[in-house]
């Protein structure tokens, strides 16, 4: 039998934010997919009414389109096994829920949210299973007689799987390898809901197999939920076609105790969503890497590696590259600890190598932002050319780029006065003389004249060179200050010298 084309689904909840391990289960499904050339899903599971969050879905996908990794089926993109919402296709569970009841694998369930909730307070450790069901209102503690009644009266209820008593259940997980679960330890989970809606287990199951999903690979969290899922394959006689799992390892906490949570970010200072997310009903916005100024390169980088190496040093990898060295069998089992640090030094290695024309369009938004207005194409990639190596994040472009936008607003005159003198004034004005008489403007020979002129008047060369960054920075930092100036322009530089010799003379 040839083998199954490999097909793999992100299968969200529109629930809220999309948190960074949920961006790395989209990168391993997708690198998985690519390199053996498969089919990429995204599978909107939103059939939890109670748990929609309104804009969460848009927001899923403007984060999957920011970070480059676009499904090749999806609600919006469509597909040949539409609808990929699945509230559009409430109607096909309730066959094979029905289906598992005639089975004897799954049965009605009448109890109200008042019985149900009366039992939890009252027993401690309330399960609906094994331990408890015969004593509830259900099919399977109901006379025939009595179950039809209740159905031909439209009673609202659900449907339950039937856990079996004493049995082991097992699969191989990719990543775990062998895993069972004991069947007496799970709760009859419900299947279909009273409002007719499937819950997230059974139509994950329905929809992995309609839609021929060869490998699904999720977070850890949903593991416990396995031997529910393993059984309905089962029951649903699907058993031969189910995916292969892979149950991705925790992102901890920076040191190593637990999930790392939305909490945490708030609490230490770093965000842990891909993309802000704005909750309108409690008006709390939580940050996101883009916002922060992380390129989508860079966040992608430093998610393959929570979790996953190539078995070499190399850390900075191209989707490219990943796609071709990503292997499911060398991601570990233990949890990633995630590192804000080692975070931005991804980022900054990404800014550095990446070109001023990928750059371009960011830090023009960032310095708009802030009211720098850019004319210039060509200047603003000279300047994050003479910049980017000095840019952690996207949004410092601002502080290390503005000053070419506009002059200095005010001047750290402090790190100037206190050695100032009238000779110094005197040679910034004699400089003045022979940028403007100069043919070629450019920072070599810029610095040779600058160095003779100094030595003509008897001043160390070094001893000119902060004031003269200061006239044209405002402030002690920047690249090569003749390379500061040559990319100003001659008469630029001039007039910041006119107007910053006001301010020292002072
Ligand atoms: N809907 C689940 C979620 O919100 C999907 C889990 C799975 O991939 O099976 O993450």
């Amino acid at each position: 039998m040839p083998d199954k084309k490999v097909r793999v689904r992100f299968a969200p909840s529109p629930t809220g934010g999309l948190h960074l391990g949920g961006v790395r289960t989209v990168l391993f499904n997708y690198l998985f997919a690519k390199k053996h050339h498969g089919d990429f899903v995204l599978r909107i599971e939103d059939t939890d009414q109670n748990r929609y969050v309104e804009g969460a879905e848009q927001y899923i996908m403007d984060c999957l389109k920011w970070c480059g990794l676009f499904p090749d089926e999806s609600p919006e993109a469509g597909g040949p096994y539409a609808p990929y919402r699945q509230s559009e296709r409430k109607s096909i569970y309730r066959e094979y829920a029905e289906k598992l009841v005639r089975q004897g694998h799954a049965y009605y369930a009448f109890d109200t949210p008042e019985e149900l909730e009366q039992n939890r307070r009252e027993i401690p450790n309330f399960q609906y299973g094994l331990a408890y069901r015969d004593g509830l209102r259900n099919s399977l503690s109901l006379t025939q007689h009595e179950v039809d009644e209740l159905l031909d009266r439209h009673t609202p209820h659900v449907i339950r799987i039937k856990m079996p008593a004493d049995e082991r259940v097992s699969f191989d997980d990719v990543i775990r390898g062998h895993v069972s679960f004991e069947t007496n330890q799970v709760d009859d989970k419900v299947l279909l809901k009273a409002d007719g809606m499937p819950t997230y287990h059974l139509a994950v199951v329905v929809d992995d197999y309609l839609m021929k999903i060869s490998h699904a690979f999720r977070g850890e969290e949903w593991l416990p939920s396995a031997p529910v899922h393993l059984l309905l394959w089962e029951y649903l006689g699907w058993k031969a076609d189910m995916p292969q799992w892979a149950h991705l390892p925790l992102i901890l906490k920076p040191d190593g105790h637990g999930k790392l949570s939305k909490r945490d970010g708030a609490r230490l200072g770093f965000p842990v969503y891909a993309m802000s997310w704005f909750d309108a009903k409690t008006g709390e916005l939580t940050p996101g890497f883009r916002e922060l100024g992380f390129l989508p390169e860079a966040f992608l980088n430093l998610l393959a590696t929570l979790g996953w190496n190539d078995g070499t040093d190399q850390e900075l990898f191209t989707l490219d590259e990943l796609i071709e060295k990503f292997s499911i069998d060398r991601v570990s089992k233990a949890g990633a600890k995630f590192d804000f640090e080692k975070a931005k030094w991804f980022n900054a290695e990404w800014i550095k190598k990446s070109e001023a024309g990928t750059l371009k369009s960011e830090v023009r938004k960032v310095l708009e932002d802030k009211g720098v207005v850019v004319t210039d194409e060509n200047y603003l990639n000279q300047v994050i050319d003479l910049v980017k190596d000095r840019c952690v994040l996207l949004t410092d472009f601002y502080q290390q780029s503005a000053y070419f936008f506009e002059q200095p607003k005010e001047y750290d005159v402090n790190s100037v006065k206190p050695k100032w003198t009238d000779a110094k004034a005197e040679f910034f004005n004699a400089f003045i003389g022979t940028i403007n008489s100069t043919k070629v403007f450019e920072p070599a020979a810029l610095e040779t004249d600058f160095k003779a002129l100094a030595e003509e008047k008897g001043i160390k060369a070094g001893e000119l060179m902060l004031p003269f960054r200061i006239m044209l920075v405002g402030a002690k930092f920047g690249p090569h200050v003749f390379d500061i100036a040559t990319l100003l322009g001659k008469e630029e530089t001039v007039k910041r010298i006119e107007k910053a010799l006001v301010a020292f003379n002072n």
